[in-house]
Parts: C-alpha cells; sequence; structure tokens
C-alpha cells in the first residue's frame, strides 16, 4: 500500500499489505478482546476514551500532518479535525453510561420489565480517505463506549493515518485487539464480512461500495449501517442575507477541497437575490488561498487522488459540453500536485454529471429559481438525502422549508456539520443507519428485553 503526497505527487511510504493469516490473527484478538472488553464497566470505558482525546490532544501536530501528507488536506483543518476527535472521545465519556442506561417499561403487575444495550462483538468500519481521522473517531468513540470491539479498513491512500489511529487507543492504554487496523484492499473486505467473528459493518464512502458491503452482509444477517455521498442543496430565498449566505456557501462547498459528503454542492437562489448571490460568491471563490497544504494560508490544497480528479474535470467537461457555463475555474490547474480550483457552473442542464451526480471537488452549481416551491422542488432533485441548508431572514419560513425538504438534516441560516451531540446520516441513496448522539451509540447493540415476574 503506497502513500502518496497528492500536493508533489511524491511517494511517502509503501506499507505491506496484510496477509489472510495476519487478518485470522487480528479476528482471533479481537474475540478475545470482546470479552474481557464487554464486562469491564461502562465507566472504565469511558475513561479510557477520554485518555484517547488526551492522546490525541498531545500530539495533534503530529496527526494532522500526516493527514495532510496523506491526502492533501490545508493543515489548519487537519488540526480541527483532529481537535474535533478529542471532542468526540469527550462526549461518549461524559454521556455513554446515560445513553446506555437500561430502559424501565411499564410492567404487568408483579413484573418488572426494562431493556438493556448489549454489545455485539466486532464491528468492521470501512472507511474513507476525506477526513481520514474524523470518520474513524465518529464510529470509534460510541461503538467502543458500547462494549464493541473495532476493525478498520481504511481507505488505501491513508495506510499511515490508519496505523496512527490504532496506536492512539493503543497509547491510551486499550487492550491489544479492542481497535485494529487491517491493510487490507477492498477485495477482501466480503470475507471478513462473512467471517463469524464479525458481527457487524458499518461504511462511510461511494455507493457502490456502500451497496457491495451491504449486500455480503445481508446475505450473512448482519446489520449495516451506510453513510454515502450527498449533492447537499444549498436555498437562498428571496429574504436572506445574501452576503453571508454567499460567504457561509464559498466556504461550505470548497472546505476539504470539496471533498466532503455534506459539502454545499447545488446552490438554488430565488430570482430576486439571484445576480446579487452570484457576484458576491464568485468574489468568494476566487478569494480562496489555493496552495501548499502545509502552508497555514492555504484554504484549498491538491485534491486526494488523481483518479478522483481526472473523474472530476470529466464531470465539468460532460456538463459544460452539454449546455452549461463556467463561471470561474474549470481545468486542472497547471502546477506540480493535483490541484482542482475552486470552479462555478451556471445554466445547468437538467441530469447533466454536474446536476445529477455527486461532484467530490470544489465545485459549484448555481441555478436561478423563480419562488420558494420551485427551490423545494430542485433542493429534492437528486437521488441523494445526506443534508441540505436554507438561508432566509425568516426563520418560521425556515423551519417550513425545512420541514419539505427530503435529507437526514437541514439547517436553516448554517452550514450542514456534523457534531457528535446530533444524529448524523441520510435518507434515499445516501444510506441509512444514525451515527453520534445517543442514537449512534445504539446502532450496534442487542436491545435486549428482560422480564422479571
Ligand atoms: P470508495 O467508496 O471506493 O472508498 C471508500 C472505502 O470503501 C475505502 O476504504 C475503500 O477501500 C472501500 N471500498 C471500495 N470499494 C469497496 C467494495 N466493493 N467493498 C468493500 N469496500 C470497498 O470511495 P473512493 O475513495 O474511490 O471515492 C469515490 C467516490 O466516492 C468519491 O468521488 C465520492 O463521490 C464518494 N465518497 C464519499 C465519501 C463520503 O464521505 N460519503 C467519502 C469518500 C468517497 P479502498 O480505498 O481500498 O478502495
Amino acid at each position: 500500500m503506497e502513500a502518496i503526497d497528492p500536493s508533489t505527487g511524491a511517494r511517502i511510504e509503501t506499507y505491506e499489505e496484510h496477509t489472510e493469516s495476519d487478518v485470522t490473527e487480528a479476528l482471533d484478538r479481537a474475540t478475545e478482546a470482546f470479552d474481557d472488553w464487554r464486562a469491564r464497566s461502562i465507566r472504565d470505558r469511558e475513561q479510557l476514551l477520554a485518555a484517547a482525546g488526551e492522546v490525541l490532544r498531545e500530539n495533534k501536530r503530529e496527526y494532522a500532518e500526516t493527514i495532510t501528507r496523506e491526502m492533501g488536506k490545508p493543515v489548519t483543518q487537519s488540526l480541527s479535525e483532529v481537535e474535533k476527535c478529542a471532542r468526540v472521545c469527550d462526549h461518549y465519556a461524559e454521556h455513554a453510561s446515560a445513553y446506555l442506561d437500561s430502559d424501565p417499561h411499564p410492567s404487568p403487575p408483579g413484573s418488572t420489565v426494562r431493556t438493556e444495550y448489549e454489545p455485539l462483538g466486532a464491528v468492521l468500519a470501512v472507511m474513507p480517505w476525506n477526513f481520514p481521522f474524523w470518520q474513524v473517531f465518529r464510529f470509534a468513540a460510541p461503538y467502543l463506549a458500547a462494549g464493541n470491539v473495532g476493525l478498520l479498513k481504511h481507505a488505501s491512500n491513508v495506510p499511515g493515518c490508519a496505523l496512527a489511529i490504532e496506536d492512539v487507543f493503543r497509547e491510551a492504554g486499550c487492550p491489544e485487539g479492542v481497535f485494529q487496523s487491517l491493510l487490507i484492499p477492498s477485495d477482501l473486505v466480503d470475507d471478513v464480512i462473512a467471517d463469524d467473528r464479525v458481527r457487524a459493518a458499518t461504511l462511510t464512502g461511494s455507493g457502490p461500495a456502500g451497496r457491495s458491503v451491504a449486500a455480503t452482509a445481508g446475505d450473512h444477517l448482519k446489520k449495516t449501517v451506510l453513510e454515502l455521498g450527498g449533492s447537499d442543496p444549498f436555498v437562498v430565498l428571496d429574504d436572506a442575507d445574501v452576503e453571508t449566505a454567499a460567504e457561509t456557501g464559498a466556504w461550505a462547498r470548497n472546505l476539504n477541497g470539496g471533498q466532503s459528503c455534506i459539502a454545499a454542492k447545488r446552490f438554488v437562489v430565488h430570482t430576486d437575490v439571484y445576480d446579487d448571490f452570484l457576484d458576491a460568491f464568485v468574489d468568494e471563490i476566487d478569494s480562496l488561498a489555493v496552495g501548499d497544504p502545509m502552508d497555514e494560508e492555504t484554504e484549498v490544497g491538491p485534491q486526494a487522488r488523481e483518479d478522483l480528479m481526472v473523474e472530476l474535470h470529466e464531470q465539468v467537461a460532460e456538463s459544460v459540453d452539454a449546455g452549461a457555463t463556467i463561471v470561474t475555474g474549470g481545468e486542472p490547474l497547471d502546477r506540480e500536485g493535483i490541484f482542482y480550483p475552486p470552479t462555478v457552473l451556471t445554466d445547468v442542464p437538467e441530469g447533466c454529471p454536474a446536476d445529477s451526480e455527486e461532484t467530490f471537488g470544489p465545485v459549484a452549481t448555481v441555478y436561478e429559481v423563480a419562488d420558494e416551491d420551485e427551490a423545494v422542488d430542485k433542493a429534492n432533485d437528486t437521488n441523494f438525502g445526506l443534508g441540505a441548508s436554507v438561508w432566509t431572514e425568516d426563520r418560521d419560513r425556515g423551519e417550513r422549508v425545512a420541514g419539505r425538504i427530503d435529507a437526514g438534516c437541514v439547517y436553516v441560516n448554517q452550514l450542514v456539520k456534523s457534531d457528535p451531540r446530533v444524529p448524523f446520516g441520510g435518507v434515499k441513496d445516501s444510506g441509512y443507519g444514525r451515527e453520534l448522539s445517543e442514537v449512534g451509540i445504539t446502532e450496534f447493540v442487542n436491545r435486549k428485553t428482560v422480564w422479571v415476574e
């Protein structure tokens, strides 16, 4: 497995893939560790999570630089990512006991009935490279707190991150086998899911990868949580604060080089404010500092992999052939590394790639709509349903419009973001199940009814 620096194209390091017997040993270790881990008190597990948060904070510069080197995120954003991972550890260190407290039920006379939350065992997590620490801690913190043990199959372009995360849990004091990284290619994932020692699977990534994992897990009657792509609408109504919407929208599209499932991708703008919004939005986009991701001034770094940038540019080129207009950007940058400029498209025909597919890079499409109904129709005109953002000075109107959008979350006058305290996940082709909050921690547990007469 090779780690390549996308800002230069240079190879950073080569890692030996794990063999079949390495995987078997890891699964044995996971099974052994589970017996001890589930028997510990929740308080004990909470303390180890708090310790993992401390390890993250103590070494945040080192981890941030590993992220930036392997996938090109600007280092300031990598630092924020590591801090957010520490916060999700803190969150479950503080709240896991309450979230997993047994629920009493109204009981028939002479009996007591309650629900206990018991862990399932080893959970396989197939994770992507775009937030290589956050996506992992988002599953690991709640599932480990619940008493499960974790197996990580990370994206093949971030092996250094995968091993660094394993070290975080080791340094925090978690016993061997509680959290392990498997350096394996994706074609070995089915065998791991099929193994009796693995009890559930979670995947964050593309639709095809999600379908494959869900099909195999279904064959073996194992539960899955899928967090797939998105094509989030960013709806600007006629009474919006246009300047703030434009500034936030530019950031919501270009954070992480545009490689985020919850990035705002389709900007749906009321005709009365369309020209003002477009001018302000393009000014903001053009002012973003693109460059060396290790430079603290950089706001947009390289794309993570060459093949993904080629795919993104094909989506733009096909959309332009179909009639879309490039307002800014639109061609890979002529410089060392894998750089695509922040790009804005207008006159985007229905059904062209930039309209109907997820664009996983810094490409925004802007649509002009006549009224609120047309805005809602355009917002919902997608196979995805992850997040949405609505901009209006009238909060009641914002809530009304939020209720009409098919998505896992809608933010009014705010960009879409994940937060340890609130559930996160999608509908339609964006997947199913929820991560984070009290909902995330109970996705992979046995809700056991105990009836005592
Ligand atoms: P993938 O979905 O291919 O990769 C995500 C993870 O799934 C990786 O660990 C990958 O392993 C693994 N994987 C891939 N195929 C399978 C499979 N058939 N069975 C089991 N595991 C599999 O994403 P890419 O990195 O190729 O990116 C492609 C597109 O996916 C992006 O352009 C974007 O649209 C979407 N995406 C969405 C993300 C999100 O946050 N929802 C994150 C990343 C991508 P390996 O790396 O070894 O192939």
